[in-house]
């Protein structure tokens, strides 16, 4: 190696060399090299181009240093988090796509075929994110949170990219991978790339021979299409949910963003259903709550339609017939703002145990 590099006019560290043995053989054959003298180390893995190659390839050194370094980035967005003074949602998820989903997208495609329990670590990073992104409880359902923001699951994203490079090599065919994206046969070149790449397309119903005479754009569009139709699939057909009640079809709502970041909050709770009222019991194990008044288990519906205590601001603001606040948390509804009136004319006994 050191002849060859010579010729070349290159000259390898020998400090900064190491050798790592790829086997998933739990003894493997001690290994002697050196270099220009020098012994090279043995070692399990080892960090190239900020991606960490372990012996086995398996990628769990790799994701659990990510995940370390995301959680020290989270720290940004749990400063920028303040109920009366904090970055509005719109800024917090900017910075959440910026500053932590790049580093979980660099060399995603090649990390994406580590195992789905390892890759699961990461959803932690995404699912936080969203928590603090929305101010939504702990309590609150991972697809809500999705939903909520109009976020793609870190699994669908990571699938998303995976198909985007396929498509780019695919259109390339001297792309240094092509030979192994378009093998005919699962033989000696056949490569967890090549399998990973046709699951994915079987999966998300993507005929290849459809999408590769249209440019890169449309392709990614086409892609983002695909995969929000699985994802409206599952949404549609998943277990109940409170959001799903008001938001049954995945889009992006702009009365999600407001100006005031209390208010954001709110209207966050309130949607996925999920709010301090309800549901703090969970976090000091006691009982779920009763209504003094009206002697009835409280959720978000009972609040805001039924309970009693709020009944002369309802009257006031809606009517005097039963009058459905809840159903009028949706983004088109013409009573939206109405309902916010409702919300702050509340403020000490409603708004503020939210
Ligand atoms: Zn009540």
């Amino acid at each position: 190696m050191a002849d060859w590099s010579e010729s070349r006019g290159l000259r390898f560290s020998s400090t900064k060399s190491s050798v790592v043995n790829f086997t998933r053989k739990r003894c493997s054959p001690s290994i002697n090299l050196s270099l220009y003298g020098h012994r090279l180390p043995v070692v399990t893995s080892v960090k190239f181009l900020g991606i960490i190659l372990d012996s086995k390839l398996n990628w769990c050194h790799h994701i659990t240093e990510l995940k370390k370094k995301c959680l020290g980035r989270l720290n940004l967005l749990k400063m920028l988090n303040g109920s009366s003074w904090g970055a509005d949602r719109k800024c917090l998820l900017r910075l959440y796509k910026t500053h932590l989903r790049s580093i979980l997208d660099y060399s995603s495609i090649i990390y994406g075929s580590a195992s789905s329990g390892i890759l699961q670590k990461l959803d932690v990073i995404q699912n936080q994110a969203l928590r603090i992104c929305t101010g939504a409880l702990r309590s609150s359902p991972i697809s809500s949170l999705h939903v909520e923001t109009n976020i793609v699951p870190l699994t669908h994203h990571r699938s998303g990219q995976i198909l985007r490079y396929y498509f780019k090599v695919l259109k390339n065919p001297t792309h240094i991978n092509a030979y192994r994206l378009n093998c005919p046969t699962q033989s000696s070149c056949s490569t967890t790339l090549q399998e990973i790449c046709r699951s994915l397309l079987h999966f998300y119903d993507i005929s290849p021979s459809n999408l590769e005479d249209l440019p890169m754009k449309a392709i990614h569009q086409q892609l983002d299409h695909s995969i929000n139709i699985v994802l409206q699939c599952q949404w549609t057909n998943g277990p109940s949910n409170k959001l799903r009640l008001l938001k049954p079809t995945l889009e992006e709502w702009s009365t999600s963003y407001q100006e005031n970041r209390k208010l954001e909050k709110v209207l966050a709770r309130l949607r996925i259903g999920h709010t301090i009222a309800t549901h703090q019991y969970l976090f000091t194990r006691s009982p779920p709550p009763i209504c003094a008044r009206c002697e009835i288990l409280i959720d978000v519906p009972h609040l805001l339609n039924d309970c009693q205590n709020f009944s002369i601001s309802r009257e006031l603001l809606f009517g005097f017939s039963p009058f459905p606040v809840y159903n009028n948390l949706t983004n088109t509804s013409p009573k939206f703002n109405t309902v916010v009136q409702f919300l702050f004319r509340e403020k000490s006994a409603l708004y503020n145990s939210i």
